[in-house]
């Protein structure tokens, strides 16, 4: 059974820690992605399950056996990478076959394989043509396919669509993730792209820094942000956060006050809170939320229509205060995700609700989330509890 285990699992060249201790439970048949922004650790990670890196501490586990120092060609993996490499002078079928004629495989065997690897990513009458006969696409899923006929316990794959136009990307994306749900092999992919890893993976590890933050099925990564690292990762457009204080019965921000439900645990703390632009409202929208805060004015600074929704960059105004130094684009722009058909313009001022089930809070000092509403207090708590756990999983 293919699945993976990371245990601790460290790599450090000279003073750079690349993976810091990582901790990953991956089950057989499971589609988990790895991550996070350039240099965080992700492709190190991956090349510690393949054998292209060695740890210097800590084990890799594949299928239950303890695999940590063994070469990559006596781990039964397949690897697809962002350059696909297709050798030139052979043809789709001998390039597909290529590992198998390599490992002595019988002709009837290596046939029947490729035959079947072909259908399964649509190349089924391009064999015998040259790699330069093939779109991108195509290419790519020759690439693929020479992975397939491996038949491996896992799929290694690092940015596989990296190089591909953005229409296409969409399409292979769709096209990965069935095939891996057909096959049932278990899957490692690596992405810097955290919508691809919310549409494919069943669950995403999100590193930082060489250090695994949370690692769960992408809507819980949505939802309950384990801390602020992750929450301004996940979601696009990215979650608004500003500084606040807390006190017993609100937390009040640099233009407006939230009330909140959460007790007198946190008075006086120091805290940034988290609001999805989705989360924001103009009052007087069809759909303000039954949970919304108090009302305060903004002025719209930019109108983004992006087609089914537009973008409204928002500057709230201080009630008691007329200063135009206020205003402008400066860090607490609040970005609001509204319907196209919404009669504003740009420098006009409207009022504002925020959804006060939906605010994230986060300690000002170590970013970890204390709540992800501020409506009821053993919600809360149960929420804030239980993202402890995942973090220390
Ligand atoms: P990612 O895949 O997330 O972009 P990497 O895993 O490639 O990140 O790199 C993680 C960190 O390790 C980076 O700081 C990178 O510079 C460092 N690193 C990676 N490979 C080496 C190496 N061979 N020698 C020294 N530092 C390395």
């Amino acid at each position: 059974m293919g699945h993976v285990n990371l245990n601790n699992t460290t790599k450090r060249y000279d003073d750079v820690v690349a993976v810091d201790e990582i901790n990953i439970e991956i089950e057989d048949g499971e589609f988990l992605c790895l991550v996070g922004p350039s240099g965080c650790g992700k492709s190190t990670t991956l090349e510690m399950v393949s054998g292209l890196t060695l740890p210097s501490s800590g084990t890799v586990e594949i299928a239950g056996e303890d695999v940590t120092n063994e070469p990559p060609k006596d781990r039964d993996i397949s690897m697809v990478f962002q350059n696909i490499a297709l050798f030139p002078h052979m043809d789709v079928d001998e390039n597909i076959s290529f590992g198998l004629r390599l490992r002595d495989f019988d002709k009837e065997e290596i046939d029947r394989r490729v035959e079947k690897a072909a259908k399964t990513v649509q190349l089924q009458g391009m064999l015998d043509r040259s790699p330069s006969e093939l779109s991108g696409g195509q290419q790519q899923r020759v690439g693929i396919a020479r992975a397939i006929v491996r038949e491996p316990e896992v799929f290694l794959m690092d940015e596989p669509l990296a190089n591909l136009d953005a229409k296409l990307r969409v399409h292979m994306r769709t096209e990965i993730q069935r095939l891996q749900k057909n096959l049932g092999i278990t899957t490692v992919y690596v992405t810097h792209d955290q919508e691809e890893a919310m549409t494919m993976a069943d669950r995403i590890a999100i590193i930082n820094k060489g250090t695994l933050q949370q690692c769960a099925p992408p809507l819980e990564c949505y939802n309950q942000p384990v801390n602020e690292f992750v929450a301004s990762f996940i979601g696009s457009p990215s979650m608004n956060i500003f500084d606040g204080t807390m006190s017993e019965e609100a937390i009040d921000l640099e233009h407006f006050r939230l009330q909140h439900a959460l007790g007198a645990d946190h008075d006086g703390t120091d805290v940034r809170v988290g609001i999805r632009p989705e989360d924001v409202y103009l009052v007087g929208s069809e759909d303000e939320p039954a949970t919304s805060s108090a009302s305060f004015e903004a002025v719209v600074d930019v109108l983004e229509p992006v087609g089914d929704q537009t973008y409204a960059y928002l500057v709230p105004v201080t009630a008691s205060s007329d200063d135009p130094e206020l205003m402008g684009k400066d860090a607490s722009e609040l970005l609001v995700t509204i319907d196209p058909d919404t009669d504003i313009d740009e420098d006009e001022t409207v009022e504002v609700i925020l959804d006060r089930d939906k605010v994230h809070l986060f300690d000002g000092a170590t970013g970890d989330a204390i709540a992800h509403s501020l409506v009821e207090q053993i919600a809360m708590e149960t929420e804030a509890d239980s993202s402890e756990e995942i973090r220390s999983d």
